[in-house]
């Protein structure tokens, strides 16, 4: 079926108000998560194929992670649903006020091929749950993990309520030209612009989840060896294909050498000493982007990794000693095993060089001084973070996920995604009673009351 027919059957399933029951957003929430048990092998598969995914990394990161989501979902489904009632002003007097949650209709989910299943689905599910049809474009360049996708959401759903169009930015295009409810976009910055462009022609309502630099801080104070352990840890899970990974490190001066170290240690704990040969270390996902990873290599000096096998499409852990801020590897989203280092001094020359740039997606922190702790949160924008951990605020789902600024607009995970998903109809109803006459032309008391009421 092409995009038009499928968006005009979404619309029209959706009209009949078929999502709109708590039982069916359950049932269909329930499905989901069986669906998932069902292909768990396909999408492991899959994943292996597409990006040498270890079993572990794929169930923890894809499919752990989308079941429960789904289970916060179901948890508190029912409360979010309800309207909220809220209160009024004496003008109001004898009215009922409230929040009525409206699902938009028909969302384009449209996803990046890094983590190619959690990132199609966790929209999917918030979605649902909101009481939407959704299309899901996977991405491309992940093929096997889309053809799976296909196959999966066919068989446990009808296209008038789930569909999958698989394709490139050609297909992509031709969706975004259909008159959709909500664009729930994941990807790069430049391509979050084009969405954006288009969405702006039918002022269709957009969530932006980009990418960008995530710095990490590495203060005097901080405690070395598990900083060291955390970072490897989040740098080089997914071979660096993770949007929040730490992109570069700025370490205070002091620490480095002793940081590089307990790095090193840790890297060759985690990956063995000759990662490429490792079975489960995630490859480079396609040819242009080895070649655009391996070409950073030429910055700096490489202290730890560096090796390359072209045929596997792998890049070992790297670190990079030696980088300034005008090297290329200082410019573009990294997006892969290289990690550039940078020193400084004062804690203030760090805040004002990350205020600089665009406003990173994700920034760790590692230090144990509180008052330096608040100054990060307090005078530097971006999506979010931790301190003195790496990438573990997005596995709470108590906590929004999203950027600012050039990392992103709007936020999902747990009610964050409920609510992303949700028009807030304002609703004021109205008794026939009484009425009060003050807000009628004529009426002696009318000014007089308004400036007593309202001021
Ligand atoms: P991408 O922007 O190249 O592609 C994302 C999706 O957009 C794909 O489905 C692709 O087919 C489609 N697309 C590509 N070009 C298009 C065009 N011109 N018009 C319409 N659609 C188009 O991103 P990617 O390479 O798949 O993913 C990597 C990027 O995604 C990185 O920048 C990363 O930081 C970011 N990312 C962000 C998050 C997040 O949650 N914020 C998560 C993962 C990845």
């Amino acid at each position: 079926m092409d995009p038009k027919t499928i968006v005009t059957n979404q619309k029209a399933w959706y009209l009949e108000g078929h999502t709109k029951s708590y039982d069916f957003r359950k049932d269909q929430l329930k499905r989901l998560k069986k669906m998932l048990n069902i292909y768990e092998e396909p999408i492991l598969k899959a994943l292996k194929f597409d990006l040498n995914k270890s079993e572990y990394e794929a169930y923890a990161a894809e499919i752990a992670f989308l079941k429960s989501e789904i289970d916060h979902q179901l948890k508190s489904l029912k409360a979010w649903m309800a309207p909220k009632k809220v209160k009024a002003p004496l003008t109001h007097t004898g009215s009922k006020n409230f929040v009525q949650k409206e699902p938009y209709g028909t969302v384009l989910v449209i996803a990046p091929w890094n983590y190619p299943i959690q990132l199609a689905i966790a929209p999917v599910i918030g979605a649902v749950a909101a009481g939407n049809t959704v299309i899901i474009k996977p991405s491309e360049l992940t093929p096997t993990v889309s053809w799976v996708i296909k196959k999966m959401i066919e068989q446990f759903f009808d296209p008038k309520f789930i569909a999958v169009i698989e394709g490139d930015k050609e297909v992509t295009q031709e969706l975004l030209d259909q008159p959709l409810d909500y664009i729930f976009f994941t990807g790069s910055v430049p391509v979050g612009k084009i969405i954006m462009e288009k969405a702006s022609k039918r002022l269709i309502p957009v969530t932006l989840e980009l990418g960008g630099k995530s710095p990490t801080i590495v203060n005097r104070d901080a405690p070395i060896d598990l900083a060291a352990k955390r970072i490897v840890w989040g740098k080089f899970t997914n071979a660096g294909q993770t949007c929040i990974a730490p992109d570069y490190l700025l370490v205070h001066h002091e620490v480095k050498s002793k940081l590089i170290h307990a790095m090193k240690k840790y890297m060759t704990e985690f990956y063995g000493p000759r990662p490429l040969e490792n079975p489960d270390y995630v490859k480079i996902v396609n040819d242009s982007h080895f070649e655009r990873v391996s070409s950073y290599l030429e910055n700096g000096t490489v202290v730890a990794g560096g090796g390359l096998d072209q045929k596997k499409r792998m890049i070992e852990p790297t670190i990079l000693d030696q980088v300034t801020w005008s090297d290329q590897v200082m410019q573009d989203e990294i997006f892969g095993p290289i990690l550039p280092i940078l020193t400084f001094d004062q804690l203030d020359e760090v805040i004002d060089q990350v205020n600089s740039r665009p406003k990173p997606l994700a920034l760790y922190y590692f230090g144990d001084d509180e008052h330096d702790q608040q100054q990060i949160i307090d005078r530097i924008s971006f999506g979010g973070g931790c301190i003195n951990d790496t990438l573990y605020h997005i596995l709470n789902p108590h906590l929004p996920f999203g950027g600012v600024g050039e990392s992103g607009i709007g936020s999902y995970h747990g009610q964050s995604s409920f609510d992303t998903f949700t028009h807030e109809k304002s609703m004021t109803k109205q008794t026939t009673k009484f009425d009060q006459n003050f807000r009628y032309p004529g009426s002696a008391l009318s000014l007089k009351i308004i400036k007593k009421v309202l001021g």
